[in-house]
């Protein structure tokens, strides 16, 4: 079976280093698929799961913006944040979800509705990594 490397790098640290089968990512414009041997591209992410596919699993990563750079035999990602579906807090995640939702319901004056709409997607993807719901 043909691999490519993958890594994930976020400002807090390296979050991920194996060999994959296929990657599939959400980058801005939508999904990305890729095999070993892709032709070298840079993407920017946009906030969504990284799903790592192995012979007989799949991992999952709640990733937030940043870019995929693509080599042949190897694949970096620099993000914003990630965390793999284990290591997410998903009390924390909830919360957040809920923060933000009442952000956005309160209508007032004040509220930076892009920074609360960003803050519930960031919640949601990771409340969906954590629950296999991607
Ligand atoms: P919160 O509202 O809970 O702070 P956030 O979306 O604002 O969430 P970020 O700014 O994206 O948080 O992330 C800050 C740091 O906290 C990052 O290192 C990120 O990996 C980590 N982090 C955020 N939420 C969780 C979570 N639910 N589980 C594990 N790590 C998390």
């Amino acid at each position: 079976m043909k691999t490519i490397t993958v890594n994930i790098v976020t400002p807090d640290g390296p979050v991920y280093d194996s060999e994959v089968s296929m990657i599939i990512a959400v980058t801005a414009t939508g999904e990305m698929g890729v095999l070993p041997g892709h032709i070298p591209t840079v993407a920017p992410l946009g906030i969504g799961a990284v799903r790592l596919k192995k012979e007989n699993s799949t991992e999952l990563v709640a990733v937030n913006g940043g870019f995929l750079e693509i080599r042949p035999d190897k694949a970096t990602i620099l993000a914003q944040s990630a965390e793999l579906a284990a290591d997410i807090d998903i009390a924390r995640a909830q919360e957040s979800a809920k923060r933000a939702e009442g952000l956005l319901q309160a209508k007032k004056d004040g509220v930076d509705f892009k920074r609360a709409e960003l803050s519930l997607k960031r919640a949601m993807n990771r409340i969906n990594v954590y629950e296999g719901n991607v």
